[in-house]
């Protein structure tokens, strides 16, 4: 197995010889955005991977609600998750941009999850320095915090402002983020990746630079 390069190896060798790992997101295509690079180099690794993603994004982009939509996002973020490798996928059914009115029942969701699946580590939105605000994102680290109380595993942290952990992609790693990136077709259509396409790369760049590497993910 390759370790990839880390500020904290010892950390990141733990994570690439975890049993199970549990990637918490609020939308389909969040952890692909923060942590798609590290899920393709845990399944690599034969580390067993879930996600848990609590709503199916049905209300898009553009705030139009649909049946539709939902579907074919679902589909969207199972076929992102196979192009990361062997993961295991579990949608919930909260409701899009509203998820801060269920942080309790979410909360239970999770911890019954962790529960039955008991992971070694768990990644999730940032609760106290989110980089990507959204009233989801929030709720879905808030429920996160509950449910992960007492739990056995290390929790960790994705799409934060304030990193401590960087960890290198290589190029089959940073090709595979990308590629399930684009499986979220209605997120990011062509004339949208222009724009975020170019910013994901720049700040993929800026933190490998910090480790001397020309890719990395960031954690805390
Ligand atoms: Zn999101």
């Amino acid at each position: 197995m390759i370790i990839p390069k880390s500020d904290n190896p010892n950390l990141a060798q733990a994570i690439l010889e975890a049993k199970r790992a549990l990637f918490i997101g609020a939308h389909p295509d969040d952890i692909e955005f923060y942590c798609g690079g590290l899920v393709y180099n845990l399944a690599l690794a034969g580390v067993d991977v879930s996600f848990l993603v609590a709503t199916r994004g049905g209300k898009g982009r553009n705030g139009r609600a649909g049946e539709r939509l939902e579907k074919l996002r679902s589909i969207h973020q199972m076929s992102a998750a196979c192009i990361l490798g062997r993961v295991n996928v579990k949608l919930c059914d909260y409701p899009d941009k509203l998820l801060a009115q269920s942080i309790v029942p979410l909360a239970d969701d999770i911890q019954s999850h962790i529960e039955s699946i008991d992971p070694d580590f768990i990644f999730c939105w940032d609760p106290d320095f989110i980089y990507n605000p959204h009233p989801d994102h929030q709720a879905a680290a808030d429920a996160c915090r509950i449910a992960a109380e007492g739990a056995r595993a290390q929790v960790i942290y994705y799409g934060t402002q304030r990193p401590d952990i960087h960890i290198s992609l290589n190029y089959d790693a940073y090709l595979a983020k990308i590629k399930s990136l684009r499986a979220h077709r209605t997120e990011t259509p062509w004339y949208y990746w222009l724009i975020v396409g170019r910013r994901l790369r720049r700040k993929l760049a800026q933190d490998g630079a910090a480790i001397q590497c020309k890719y990395a993910e960031v954690f805390r």
